[in-house]
């Protein structure tokens, strides 16, 4: 089904469909399409004016972002050198480096951050999500979508036998996810696209 699906998503530029290629010859996790097409209806429902993004890779999804909603501005931080240097190079090929700001950083480390974001969009080490919420969802403004990518980890999220060196990572996760759908002031859906999203709607009181 996943390629019946994915034939169907729109043609990309050429930069994009290149990316999609050095992600696939160099294993570098970057979002599945039929997960960014879908995020990409979601943005244009939703208008965000400023995206945090907590991993940027080679800036596959904050060049498809900044694509879907022409008005906003990305904020996007990145722990690994080699990738924020890639993923500046792309971005300047794409002719958005007025309006993505990739910040070479430990998202764990948290961020000085002034003004709210409309949207923030978790991506980065599966094992850290409970602590990249906590620095970064307080600065999520109400009414702020919180999505978080790959929460169903190829499925391993709800398998009874996971490979010894993924059950830590497996573990944190489910404890997230049961933390995202039992919080009080998220509302929360899990999407099975992809490697699993997590689309929540923030309420007052976080
Ligand atoms: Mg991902």
């Amino acid at each position: 089904m996943i390629h019946y699906i994915e034939a169907l998503v729109p043609d990309r530029p050429p930069l994009l469909k290149r990316m999609e290629e050095e992600a696939r010859k160099e294993f570098i996790p970057i979002i599945q399409l039929p997960s960014i097409q879908f995020l990409r209806v979601l943005l244009q429902l939703h208008r965000p004016k400023r995206i945090l993004e907590v991993g940027t890779a080679i800036g596959y999804s904050a060049i498809w972002f900044a694509n879907a909603v022409p008005d906003c501005d990305i904020v996007t931080l990145e722990i690994s050198e080699e990738m924020v240097n890639r993923a500046r190079k792309n971005i300047e090929e794409a002719n958005l480096s007025d309006r993505i700001t990739v910040i070479h950083r430990d998202a764990c480390e948290g961020l000085e951050i002034d003004k709210p974001f409309d949207l923030v969009f978790i991506d980065a080490a599966k094992g850290q999500y409970m602590k990249f919420f906590n620095h970064y969802v307080p600065h999520l403004r109400t009414g702020g979508l919180l999505i978080c990518d790959n929460v169903l980890l190829h499925g391993m999220v709800v398998d009874s036998i996971v490979p010894r060196r993924k059950r830590t990572m497996t573990n944190r996760l489910r404890v997230f996810n049961r933390f995202l759908a039992e919080h009080p002031a998220l509302e929360t859906s899990f999407v099975p696209i992809g490697d699993g999203i997590a689309l929540c709607i923030k309420r007052e009181g976080i």
